[in-house]
């Protein structure tokens, strides 16, 4: 989960879970999602119209204790999967919507089954059950099958039955959520961190310009703070939450629209606050000519098939978790490694970044996906670099920036293109040239060196220059015979396809082009 960084003890506090509500179409999501917005005890004190901006946040009572719960409240529930796939965790918990007259149908199972894969737990809302037919017995049965059993049956999954209409079991399912959340997470932030988070949505107002709803993930967000938000930048003039009342500032899991931008960013863009304007204008600038240049590899793709799987390679991003001894040189480096030209730009993608060693959740995180993880200054933590060793996480310590430049350099031209090397074969020298029917000019050769294989790359050299490169051994005979090769010592036919200017001694010369490992 977001939020666990190092840094001092002091600065931690505890979050509150984050919620996304997931399930079959039809099956209640928005209905639900507007019921607990509505049972908001705080909004309903103050009065306030809760607005829709992508994610809301609630508070409800648990113990005698009031408890803020946040909802990402997005169209088309695909948001989870879409973050997921950008590499931005955000989801603490999920809530399956399971509508009790109708059962488990395929989103439903695709909906847990990305919980399951992101191992965030689950609540089931069995909704609807005020409807005739409703069956929430049923419903529990069913979901077994999927590892997601009851605790009423013994296991571990809490199901509240709800009716988004009537409202019935709204708080129950709250109240579900915290315990589930107090159970199973230690949602705690670093307040006191460089603020960062995640992009839920993004809109052009009429009014107010480019406007974003932020999930703040760490460090607290303030009016005023220099942001850079994917390829969008900008200072924060004002903060909302979903009633529309100014904030000074945002804590962590705290869903605010931020105005000020000068574009509008994406959903899962990932948020940062530098310094200086500047600084912020510099990165969004780098941002927005990588991604022209991965909009022209795509174009680049449609046109040329041949270069497909160059084209495929070049439109990979490389993702990347820095972990430093401070602030300072976290920034520094990942300044630095924006700057990186590569010819064919691949996407290059910090998605996350904190001070202190490696942790086993920074690992758990680049397990999702191509990351690599880079300590500079810092070491993993035993379990951690258990983890990475087990899983093959790629894990690189630095105590130079220039170093580290070079490395993840490489790396992004390595994904470009496979990296080609030529493995010699052998050489011939050409005694006699025949001129055969239909085949055509036939090198009476004999193989000086190594050996000549039928099929291989070739070149052909005289007086010591490259007469012809881009031939292969198109025929290979010794005798009258066919031979797939022909070792050192011996004679052997050579033909070359159509290239028939072959002359007395010429060296042809054999190799195969490999693909270099990686290291
Ligand atoms: P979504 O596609 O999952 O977002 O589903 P909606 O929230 O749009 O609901 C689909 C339909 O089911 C709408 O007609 C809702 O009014 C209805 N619906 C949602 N929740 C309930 C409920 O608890 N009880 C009843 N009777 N109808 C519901």
């Amino acid at each position: 989960t977001f939020g666990d960084e190092e840094g001092d003890e002091e600065d931690w506090s505890s979050r509150p879970p984050v919620v996304t509500v997931m399930g079959h179409v039809d099956h209640g999501k928005t209905k639900l999602l507007d019921a607990i917005r509505d049972a908001n005890v705080v909004a309903r004190e103050a009065g306030g119209i809760t607005q829709h901006i992508g994610a809301y946040q609630v508070v409800t009572e648990l113990e005698g204790l009031e408890r803020p719960i946040t909802f990402i409240d997005t169209p088309g529930h695909e948001s989870f999967t879409a973050m997921r796939a950008r590499g931005a965790k955000v989801t603490d918990i999920v809530v399956l919507v399971v509508a009790a007259d109708d059962g488990v149908m395929p989103q439903t199972v695709e909906a847990l089954n990305h919980a399951q894969a992101a191992d965030v737990p689950i609540v089931v809302a069995v909704n609807k059950v005020d409807k005739e037919g409703a069956n929430p017995a049923k419903i529990r049965q069913q979901l077994t099958e999927y590892g997601l059993v009851a605790e009423e049956y013994g296991g571990e999954t809490m199901f509240v039955d709800v009716s988004a209409i009537t409202r019935q079991g709204i708080d129950d399912l709250l109240a579900a959520i915290l315990l589930t959340a107090d159970a199973s997470l230690d949602l705690r932030a670093n307040t006191e961190q460089d603020p960062q988070g995640v992009v839920i949505e993004g809109k052009l107002d009429k009014g107010r310009g480019p406007v974003a709803t932020v999930l703040v993930q760490r460090g607290t967000l303030r009016q005023g703070d220099s942001i850079v938000a994917g390829d969008a930048y900008g200072r924060v003039r004002s903060l909302l939450d979903e009633h529309g009342n100014k904030l000074k500032e945002a804590l962590p899991a705290r869903p605010v629209q931020v105005v000020g931008l000068t574009s509008v960013p994406r959903a899962g863009d990932t948020f940062l606050v530098v310094e200086e304007d500047r600084v912020a204008r510099q990165i969004a600038d780098r941002r927005q000519a990588r991604i022209r240049n991965a909009q022209n590899a795509s174009m680049r793709k449609r046109i040329s098939l041949e270069d497909l799987d160059a084209a495929l390679k070049e439109t990979r991003q490389l993702n990347l978790i820095i972990k430093g001894d401070n602030s300072g040189t976290v920034e520094a480096l990942e300044e630095a490694l924006m700057k990186i030209e590569v010819d064919d730009e691949i996407a290059l993608r910090v998605i996350h970044r904190g001070v202190g060693g490696i942790t086993k959740s920074d690992i758990d995180l680049a397990l999702a996906d191509d990351v690599i993880v880079l300590g500079f200054n810092v070491r993993a933590e035993g379990q951690a670099t258990e983890l990475a060793n087990r899983e093959g996480v790629d894990v690189r310590y630095y105590t130079v920036i220039y170093q580290a430049i070079d490395e993840i350099e490489a790396a992004l031209k390595g994904m470009l293109k496979p990296i080609y090397e030529e493995i010699q074969l052998g050489t011939a020298e050409v005694r006699e040239v025949f001129r055969v029917p239909k085949i055509g000019n036939v090198a009476g050769s004999l193989v000086r060196s190594g050996t000549i294989v039928r099929n291989s790359k070739a070149r052909l050299i005289r007086d010591g220059a490259v007469v012809a490169d881009n031939l292969s051994v198109e025929s290979l005979r010794r005798f009258k015979d066919d031979a797939t090769e022909v070792r050192e010592g011996y004679e052997c036919g050579i033909g070359l396809g159509s290239f028939n200017d072959i002359k007395v001694d010429d060296v042809i010369e054999t190799f195969e082009m490999r693909e270099k490992p990686r290291d």
